[in-house]
């Protein structure tokens, strides 16, 4: 399956005992294969046409509004990018093109980015 720009998945579609995971694609996703929350494989099954505001979505440690850029990490990618809407206490990573992209890759990348120009990511296998 693909994503494309503009698409959002809500865990709480399909799984209402979840985090209510939220996320919208702000770009790429051809090589989209699924997001692993609480469990569950977040998939196109899960496409909702808005984001609903549904109280009860537990919070991780990704923070709202934060982008995932499978592009940072990957070059030869299909280049997608997620940014967190809301819930994620469940989150464990997306797969895309065959590459996982977890919140720990995400923040480390962060970190990078604060650390200056010279700080280029070395030895990620
Ligand atoms: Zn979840
Ligand atoms: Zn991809």
């Amino acid at each position: 399956m693909a994503l494309k720009k503009g698409d959002i998945l809500d865990e709480f579609k399909r799984h209402q005992q979840s985090c209510g995971l939220v996320v919208k694609v702000m770009g790429g996703g051809e090589g989209f294969e699924r997001i692993v929350c609480c469990g569950h494989d977040l998939t196109e099954e899960d496409l909702v046409p808005d984001a609903e505001i549904i109280r009860g979505r537990k919070k991780g440690s990704l923070p709202p509004a934060v982008v995932l850029d499978e592009k940072k990490l990957y070059q030869d990618s299909c280049g997608l990018r997620v940014m967190i809407i809301d819930g994620g206490a469940g989150f464990t990573e997306i797969r895309c093109c065959g590459h996982v992209l977890t919140a720990s890759s995400m923040r480390d990348l962060q970190y990078g980015k604060m650390r200056g120009p010279e700080a280029g990511p070395a030895g990620t296998a």
